[in-house]
């Protein structure tokens, strides 16, 4: 019997564990964690994905603010933005939307913000310390809330067949260090990968990072993996993953649901970064 990977629940228990935090931090005196999102056009899923952060920071009583930009501004006024933010001693967490429109440069806008307030993990000393394993400021969300779903099935990583599908640097590169540091054999998968199934077929834990809806047929899942689906694609009114659950789940024996699986671990471990970036600041 495949066992559901419940995403959303381990979300809450990080919020709260969060909240905790929080509230003692404001017993004692000192200003609540502060996170700052630039969002600039007006992207409809962007606009969601912001909300929901806004949202998540008031439950756990943090602050939060919404700097939006138009979606013709000019990448002089989005850097000035992130320089604005990180000299503001009140703010603890700056991460820029993406994607932002064509034409702005977004390796430039995310290199610019600071070490200690990248609450995205995606700054580039960050990464660096991530790739050489030297315990960086901040890792990215998504891979962090993956490595914590993992952690709860109590499946052992180390020596196994790690898989990833997808070598972005916000969801497939960061975790497949994650696995590699925690001694997983991992390989990742890309658009040119010739037979995407026979290399998704070795792994003992499987990571679908694609923005392909079904493009992970129960075929392609090796009998007994552990499959975390992180893809969120909107196929008419449904949000489906990148895993075909029906057919992954009579083969895996762990899985994780889209909706309610890695999303709500994203936006918890967001919540966890703004924290830890308000903590070293505060020392
Ligand atoms: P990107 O578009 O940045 O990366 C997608 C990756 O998939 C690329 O590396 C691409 O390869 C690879 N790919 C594309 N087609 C294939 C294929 N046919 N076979 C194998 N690999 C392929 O996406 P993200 O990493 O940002 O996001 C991936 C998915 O995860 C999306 O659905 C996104 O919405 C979702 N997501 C969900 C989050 C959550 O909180 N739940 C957070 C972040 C993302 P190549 O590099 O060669 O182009």
């Amino acid at each position: 019997m495949v066992e559901i990977i419940n995403g959303k629940r381990l979300a809450e228990e990080v919020r709260m564990s969060v909240k905790g935090e929080v509230e003692a931090m404001a017993a004692k005196g000192r200003r609540r964690p502060k996170l700052s999102v630039i969002l600039v056009g007006d992207d409809p899923a962007s606009q969601t994905y912001v909300r929901n952060k806004e949202r998540a920071c008031k439950e756990v009583g943090m602050e939060s603010e919404i700097i939006r930009l138009p979606a013709d501004a000019k990448q002089k006024e989005l850097l000035a933005q992130i320089t604005r933010l990180n000299n503001d001693k009140n703010v603890d967490g700056v991460l820029v939307q993406l994607p932002i429109p064509k034409g702005l440069n977004e390796v430039e806008a995310v290199n610019a913000v600071l070490a200690e307030k990248d609450v995205d993990g995606l700054n580039p000393v960050n990464m660096g310390r991530l790739v050489k394993g030297e315990d960086p400021m901040f890792v990215s969300c998504t891979p962090q809330g993956i490595m914590e779903m993992i952690k709860t099935t109590g499946v052992e990583i180390k020596g196994k067949e790690a898989v990833v599908v997808g070598r972005s640097n916000i969801v497939g590169k960061p975790v497949a260090m994650l696995l590699l540091h925690q001694h997983a054999t991992v390989t990742i998968c890309h658009s040119r990968t010739k037979d995407l199934g026979e290399v998704t077929r070795r792994a003992d834990i499987l990571i679908a990072a694609v923005g392909s809806p079904g493009i992970i047929h129960g075929s392609m899942v090796k009998e007994g993996a552990l499959v975390i689906d992180v893809g969120t694609n909107r196929v008419g009114e449904k949000l489906v993953g990148d895993v075909d659950y029906e057919s992954a789940k009579n083969r895996a024996a762990f899985i994780s649901p889209v909706p309610g699986g890695v999303g709500p671990m994203t936006i918890a471990m967001l919540l966890r970064n703004t924290l830890k970036a308000a903590q070293l600041h505060g020392k």
